[in-house]
């Protein structure tokens, strides 16, 4: 699939302005533009822009003001902002990077200098968005790392936290996995946990449900807005989808197959409760499973953390 035409918002409360620079880029990017400052950072939210060009003095909001605020929201802070100003001073285009733009083009501007400048900045965002969605993958499987894992995790516990929702958490690992390594070689091991990676991903299927690989041959599955007997279900259908893929390990003792032992916790959050608690739990529960016999959830309701 060819990616799509990156997009671009074009700031300025002159009309005119605005056309110029439209007519420039038009060709090669979806041009989104505002007037103002306020409609702006809308759009911003609304659009999620590949770049910003931002003029700096507008009635109301300036561009300073506009560039801070994208520069402060988690959510937007990495779209690039250059300004297009008639300021010319040294003093403006300083002030313009330090409050977090990555380039300064002066007015009148020159129609090939804005077309280069926009295609290398946009190149350069390309590959940083590539490199961030490459940093929360486990290389392995493919599924979400613990890096993206720990980043959900905490997200997600604020936003159950506001709403008084609870959240669950599968804790799983591979039942006599050394075994397996040591009978089929690392190579099928490695197959093996891409095989319980896709087992994981077709079954939790909500999208804010999160599947990552936690390390090793343990996996977790967080589950926002879902009680115990909602995150046991998950948790069974997740022991059963990788009992039912039949995968030989003649040296279990537990099956000829291979089997996953879980634990699951819920808790409501509390905005100064711990996320780490709820992990410690879902451990503790895992180890339980591991205990009673292994191929077999381990859950509790625990009220608050
Ligand atoms: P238990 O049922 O108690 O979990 O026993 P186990 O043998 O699964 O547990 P143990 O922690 O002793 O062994 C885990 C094994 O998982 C050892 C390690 O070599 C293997 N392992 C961890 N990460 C990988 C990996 O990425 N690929 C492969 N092939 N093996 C891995
Ligand atoms: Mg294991
Ligand atoms: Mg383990």
């Amino acid at each position: 699939m060819a990616d799509p035409r990156p997009k671009i918002l074009v700031v300025d409360d002159i009309p005119s302005n605005v056309h110029v620079l439209s007519r420039i880029l038009k060709d090669d990017y979806d041009i989104y533009f505002a007037t103002d400052g306020e409609k702006a950072l809308e759009l911003v939210q609304a659009r999620m822009p590949d770049l910003v060009l931002l003029d700096i003095m507008m009635p109301g909001m300036d561009g300073y003001e506009v560039c801070s605020r994208i520069k402060a929201d988690a959510a937007i802070h990495d779209i690039p902002v250059i300004f297009i100003s008639a300021k010319s001073e040294v003093e403006d285009e300083t002030r313009g990077l330090e409050v977090g733009a990555i380039d300064f083009i002066t007015k009148p501007i020159s129609p090939p200098i804005v077309k280069a400048r926009v295609r290398n900045h946009l190149l350069l965002k390309r590959q940083a968005d590539l490199l961030r969605s490459l940093s929360f993958l486990d290389g392995l499987t493919g599924i979400a790392n613990r890096r993206r894992f720990d980043e959900a995790m905490l997200r997600e516990w604020r936003r159950c936290a506001r709403s008084h929702l609870p959240l669950s958490l599968i804790i799983l690992d591979v039942d006599h996995f050394k075994a397996y390594n040591d009978q089929y070689g690392h190579q099928a091991g490695d197959e093996c946990l891409r095989v319980v990676a896709e087992v994981l991903s077709e079954r939790a299927r909500r999208s804010c449900d999160l599947v990552a690989r936690y390390g090793g041959e343990e996996f977790v599955c967080l589950l926002p807005e879902t009680d115990g007997p909602g995150a046991a279900l998950v948790a069974e259908g997740f022991r059963a989808g990788v009992a039912e893929r039949r995968i030989p390990h003649a040296q279990s003792p537990v099956a000829p197959y291979v089997t996953i032992s879980l634990g699951v916790a819920t808790v409501v959050p509390t905005v100064d409760g711990n996320p780490e608690s709820l992990a410690q739990t879902a451990d503790q529960l895992l180890y339980q499973a591991k205990r009673a016999g292994r191929n077999r959830v381990q859950d509790a309701a625990v009220a608050a953390l």
